[in-house]
């Protein structure tokens, strides 16, 4: 490993030359089958055509303008991304992380022009992840990522997912001005929150008036089956809404998407960037949201996540030394483990699959969408056969 990077990865001996759908072929020969997908990133697979003919055309033609011009690309994947949601305008980032600050930027600046600047505090929840920002790292609250640098920012408040006492009464302070939630808990170990709890929080936010955040960063652009995780839950949509890592089907982007009047307070230089929603992005994004927007495609990720999540049920009643409980929501899944999910994913990648961790002692399980029902049953079979290696260590070690 290259002593000049910044060492803030812990990386996996793997050297990726080539993808090919869902699957990963390595310097060395060996070929994966990847469910991680860059972390719910590479939702349509690896150098799908269509993806590779978008960016190629584009290379063409022109890679940037700034902002201060019109970009058509963006105006036709917002008048896409609108037409499919809850939202009536959209902001494109780069990120994740740079969603999320445009979100919360959007909802302190609702409150701001509505004449009440003192609505700033943005209510987090206990396992939730929403980049590396300031903003980000403060909203999810998680210490590992805040330790060292500086004191906490003021305006951020945590709370236990099942403490609706403590949300009543965060939600009635007169300085909250939105709750931040992802529906399905990604990084925090594929949790999936109830549609009744998302329609009570929206109920109660509203009551309040306080704006509700989404972030789908992860779970939205049709990782459980439907496009946006929320949809699940019809009366539960928010006012605002992050989604970034499928969307460009892993070419760098990102976007905020809110109603008109949550975003009431954006106007003519309240916020920008220079890359964000660069003709090039927006080509590959347009592209990506035509593939994963068709009902089709959708309905084949619930599909597949349904198969998926059978198998590893029954994998983990077999292995009840090992594993502790399947959860999730479509194809965004974690098993949670007795033994330590670092040594599993190495376990799973020295039998030929790739499978990312997660909070809670979770291995999760994030394949392209486009994932067949043989190459599900082969993760299957990996898995299991990653499984039975750990037994036997375990019982050596005894
Ligand atoms: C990955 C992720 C982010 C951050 O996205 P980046 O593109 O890494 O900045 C935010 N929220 C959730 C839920 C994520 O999974």
């Amino acid at each position: 490993m290259s002593e000049a990077l910044m060492g803030v990865y812990n990386r996996a001996p793997l050297e990726v030359d080539r993808g090919e759908g869902v699957w990963l072929h390595a310097r060395d020969g060996r070929s994966y089958l990847d469910c991680v997908s860059g972390i719910a990133t590479n939702a349509l697979g690896h150098c799908h055509p269509k993806l590779v003919a978008a960016l190629q055309n584009q290379a063409e033609k022109l890679w940037h303008v700034s902002n201060i011009f019109r970009i058509p690309g963006q105006e036709e994947l917002a008048e896409k991304l609108t037409g499919a949601s809850f939202a009536d305008v959209v902001f494109f980032a780069n990120s994740g992380t740079e969603a999320i600050e445009a979100a919360i930027k959007t909802a302190r600046k609702y409150h701001a022009a509505k004449g009440s600047p003192e609505r700033i505090d943005v209510i987090g929840f206990a396992g939730s992840f929403h980049g590396r920002t300031y903003a980000a790292v403060n909203a999810s609250g998680n210490p590992a990522y805040l330790d060292g640098f500086g004191p906490r920012l003021p305006g951020y408040v945590q709370l236990g997912l099942d403490d609706d006492a403590a949300l009543a009464v965060a939600l009635a302070a007169p300085t909250t001005a939105a709750v931040l939630v992802e529906p399905v808990q990604g990084e925090g170990g594929a949790r999936a929150l109830s549609p009744e709890w998302l329609c009570r929080l929206k109920a109660m936010a509203r009551a309040a008036g306080v704006l509700v955040i989404h972030d789908e960063v992860q779970c939205g652009m049709g990782r459980t089956g439907r496009l946006f995780a929320h949809q699940w839950a019809p009366g539960s949509e928010p006012d605002i809404m992050a989604i970034a890592k499928a969307m460009g089907g892993g070419f760098p982007m990102g976007a905020c998407l809110a109603t008109r009047e949550a975003a009431a307070g954006m106007t003519v230089g309240a916020h920008g960037t220079t890359f964000g929603g660069n003709p090039l992005a927006m080509a590959v994004g347009n592209a990506a949201f035509d593939l994963l927007a068709d009902p089709a495609l959708l309905a084949h990720a619930q599909a597949m996540g349904e198969r998926l999540t059978s198998g590893l049920t029954k994998l983990a009643a077999a292995y009840g030394d090992i594993a502790v409980d399947v959860r999730g929501k479509g194809l965004l899944i974690g098993v949670k483990l007795h033994t330590n999910n670092r040594e599993m994913m190495a376990t799973a990648r020295d039998h030929g699959l790739l499978v990312a961790g997660g909070g809670d002692n979770c291995i999760r399980l994030l394949p392209p969408l486009i994932i067949t029902a043989r190459e599900v049953d082969t993760a299957l079979d990996r898995l299991a056969t990653a499984f039975a290696a750990t037994r036997r260590a375990l019982a050596q070690a005894a």
